[in-house]
């Protein structure tokens, strides 16, 4: 992504964050600059597929800014959260082998509305450091097969499937089964 990216642009995309984020917040608009950051240090674009991967360590509104515009999604198993509860990004780039960690420096702050304006528009190289990942890099998603679960019929991904007295349970149904002893 270009480094000068025009003013149009930036707040073109600003815009269909906060479309799908539902609001306009600081956190918002710390997830939007670490992105346009991640994207300029990846050179590869937004993600199709699983080509690249963010590991989050908050889950709070900046993840939203981080699913429109690098393309890492919860849905494509390509975003998942670390969490250290830190203004922080892993990305990772799987061809390349690249990745880097973002945190968010510390600034100084009198009210929300000043702090808003430093995240918003504040040059994203002066807002975050970038160091070095901390987390291995995730395996690719896995398809798991479907498994009927003994207690309610429905069917389950077999990666969540319990075992208890040689019945496969749902996580709903291994938890009903295992309170009986507390009533
Ligand atoms: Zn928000
Ligand atoms: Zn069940």
């Amino acid at each position: 992504m270009d480094v000068n990216m025009d003013v149009n642009k930036e707040e073109m995309l600003w815009e269909k964050c906060a479309a799908f984020h539902g609001h306009v917040c600081g956190g918002l608009a710390i997830g939007f600059k670490a992105s346009l950051y991640a994207l300029e240090l990846l050179c590869a674009g937004r993600a199709e597929d699983e080509e690249l991967v963010c590991v989050s360590e908050n889950d709070a509104c900046g993840v939203d800014a981080v699913q429109v515009l690098t393309g890492c999604t919860a849905g494509k198993g390509n975003l998942l959260f670390h969490m250290t509860g830190k203004q922080a990004f892993n990305f990772y780039e799987r061809k390349s082998g690249r990745s880097f960690r973002l945190i968010l420096r510390p600034y100084q702050s009198s009210s929300r509305e000043e702090s808003f304006r430093h995240l918003r528009y504040s040059d994203y190289h002066d807002l975050f450091d970038v160091m070095p990942t901390k987390i291995e890099l995730p395996e690719m998603a896995r398809i798991f097969q479907s498994v009927v679960c003994d207690g309610c019929g429905e069917k389950t991904a077999e990666n969540h499937i319990h075992l208890e007295n040689g019945k496969k349970l749902c996580p709903d149904c291994f938890q009903r089964y295992d309170r009986p002893l507390l009533l």
